[in-house]
C-alpha cells in the first residue's frame, strides 16, 4: 500500500512540475507574440515547429517513448502558444462589424469585405415564407433534418453530380459553417492534425484550434498561382494526420485546382486514410472546369454545401453536409447536443429554394467579377484571374503595405475591404468581394485607387 502511495505522490510531483513548465512556456509564448506583433510577423512558423517536432522525435527514440503520443502532447503545447498569440487577430469579420457600426452612425459604406450578395433570394423563397405557417413545419424535428428535405437534397445532388446519394448521406445544418464545425470536432481527436491549404477561409483553422487539433498549414503563393504541390502535402503528413481540407472554387483566391492535381491529392489522402473535407459552397460560381469531391466516391469524404451563396440566403443560415452514413451519424450526435435540429420553417423554405432556377445568380456574379478584374488591372494590382467564387485576392505592391491598416483607412473613406491576414500569412494582400452591383464596385475601386495614390 505504501508503494502505491509513494508512486502516486511522485506522479503528483511530476504533474505539478509540468504545470510550472507550462506556465513558463505560456509566458515565453506571450513574449514572442508581442515581438511578432511589433515586427509584423505571422503567428505560426512552420519551419520552427518542424524543427521542434524533429527534436521531440529524436528524444522519443533516445528515451523509448511512443512518438505518436509525444507528438500529440507537442501539438497541444503548440496550439496553446497559438491561442495566447491569437488575441485580436484581424479578419474580414472585424472589418465587417466596424463597417456596420459606421453605417449605424449614418455613414455610407461600400461592402467589398464580405461574401454576401446584395440581391434577394429567389421569389419562390418569398412565397415559401408566406405558406410555411399553414404547411405546419413548426415543431421539433429530426436532428439530421426533415426527411423530405434531405430526400430533395439527395435527388438534387445525385442529378447534378451523377452520383448515388440518399437522404442518409445528408445532414442539414445552420449554414455550411456548422457542418464544418461538427465534421472537424467529431471526426478528429485532440492532438490529431489537419492540413489546411492557405490562403483559406479562417474557420477551418479556428474550428480545429477550438477542438485541440493541430493545423498543418500548406502555404501557397501568387507566383505559383495558389497551387499547393503534392510534395508540400506529403512533407506535412505523419501518423497523427487525420484530415485535409479542400475548398475549390476557393475563398479568397478564386482558384480551382487542375483536375490532375486534385486527383493526385485525393489519391494521397486515400493512401494515407485521411478524411477529406471539401467545402464546395462556391460550386455554382465555377467559371472553369471543376470536379466535386463527391465524384471520387471516397468513403472518408465530407462535402459541405450552403444556400448562402448559391441562393443569396446568408441570413437564413442553412446549408448541409454530404458524407458516408457513419460520418453523418457522428456529426448528428454533436448537432443534437448543440441545437436539437435546424429550424423546420427554414428547412421548408430552403427545400422550396432548391426548385428555383439560379443560373441568373451565376451570370450576375461572373459579370461582377469581370468588372472587378478589369478595375483591379487598371490599378495595377497583382492577382490571378479567379477561376470561380466571388473574390479577387490581390497584392498591393507598396513598401511596408499592411492590409489591416489599409482596410481601416479605406473604411474611413467609405469602402470596406478584407485584409489578407485574415486568410493566413498574407499581410500585403487584400480580398475584394464582387457581391455588390457593378456601379458600387466601380465606385469602390475608385476609392481604392485614390487611397493607393495618396499612399505613394
Ligand atoms: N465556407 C466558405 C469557404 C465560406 O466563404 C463561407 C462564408 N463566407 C462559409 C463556408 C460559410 O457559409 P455559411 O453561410 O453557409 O455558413
Amino acid at each position: 500500500m505504501s508503494d502505491i502511495n509513494d508512486l502516486r505522490n511522485r506522479m503528483d510531483d511530476v504533474t505539478l512540475k509540468m504545470i510550472h513548465l507550462l506556465k513558463d512556456r505560456t509566458d515565453i509564448a506571450k513574449e514572442i507574440g508581442e515581438i511578432k506583433k511589433n515586427i509584423g510577423k505571422g503567428i505560426t512558423d512552420e519551419g520552427r515547429e518542424e524543427n521542434l517536432r524533429e527534436k521531440v522525435i529524436t528524444l522519443c527514440k533516445d528515451i523509448e517513448l511512443d512518438e505518436t503520443i509525444a507528438a500529440k502532447f507537442l501539438n497541444f503545447l503548440l496550439n496553446e502558444s497559438i491561442k495566447v498569440q491569437s488575441n485580436n487577430k484581424p479578419s474580414h469579420l472585424s472589418i465587417f462589424l466596424k463597417a456596420k457600426a459606421l453605417e449605424e452612425q449614418g455613414k455610407k459604406i461600400i461592402h467589398m469585405e464580405v461574401g454576401e450578395l446584395d440581391f434577394p433570394p429567389p421569389n419562390i423563397v418569398k412565397n415559401a415564407l408566406e405558406e410555411v405557417y399553414d404547411k405546419g413545419f413548426l415543431k421539433y424535428g429530426q436532428t439530421k433534418g426533415l426527411s423530405i428535405f434531405r430526400e430533395a437534397i439527395a435527388k438534387h445532388i445525385s442529378k447534378k453530380f451523377r452520383v448515388e446519394v440518399t437522404k442518409d448521406n445528408i445532414i442539414v445544418s445552420p449554414g455550411a459553417r456548422f457542418s464544418i464545425y461538427t465534421a472537424i470536432s467529431t471526426l478528429l481527436d485532440p492532438g490529431d492534425e489537419i492540413i489546411v491549404i492557405e490562403p483559406a477561409w479562417p474557420a477551418y483553422k479556428d474550428c480545429a484550434l477550438n477542438a485541440g487539433i493541430k493545423v498543418r498549414v500548406i502555404s501557397t503563393t501568387l507566383e505559383n498561382k495558389w497551387e499547393p504541390s503534392l510534395e508540400q502535402i506529403k512533407k506535412a503528413l505523419n501518423s497523427n494526420t487525420k484530415m485535409i481540407v479542400l475548398n475549390y472554387p476557393n475563398n479568397p483566391t478564386g482558384k480551382i485546382l487542375n483536375e490532375k492535381l486534385q486527383d493526385d491529392i485525393m489519391q494521397l489522402a486515400q493512401k494515407n486514410n485521411l478524411y477529406v473535407l471539401s467545402d464546395e459552397i462556391y460550386s455554382e460560381y465555377a467559371k472553369t472546369s471543376w470536379k466535386s469531391v463527391l465524384n471520387y466516391n471516397y468513403e472518408k469524404s465530407i462535402v459541405t454545401q450552403s444556400f448562402s451563396k448559391s441562393h443569396a440566403m446568408t441570413g437564413f443560415r442553412i446549408g448541409y453536409g454530404v458524407a458516408n452514413v457513419k460520418i453523418i451519424e457522428k456529426m448528428a450526435k454533436l448537432q443534437a447536443l448543440c441545437l436539437t435540429n435546424v429550424s423546420e420553417p427554414i428547412q421548408y423554405i430552403a427545400m422550396k429554394a432548391l426548385e428555383a432556377d439560379i443560373s441568373k445568380n451565376t451570370n450576375t456574379v461572373q459579370n461582377r467579377l469581370d468588372v472587378l478584374v478589369q478595375k483591379a488591372n487598371e490599378l495595377g494590382l497583382d492577382f490571378i484571374i479567379p477561376d470561380g467564387a466571388m473574390y479577387i485576392f490581390a497584392r498591393i505592391n507598396q513598401d511596408g503595405f499592411d492590409g489591416v491598416q489599409f482596410a481601416n483607412s479605406t473604411l474611413e473613406k467609405g469602402l470596406a475591404v478584407a485584409p489578407g491576414e485574415g486568410f493566413g500569412d498574407y499581410k500585403n494582400f487584400i480580398r475584394l468581394s464582387a457581391c455588390q452591383n457593378e456601379k458600387a464596385l466601380v465606385e469602390g475601386m475608385n476609392i481604392l485607387g485614390n487611397i493607393m495614390r495618396d499612399n505613394q
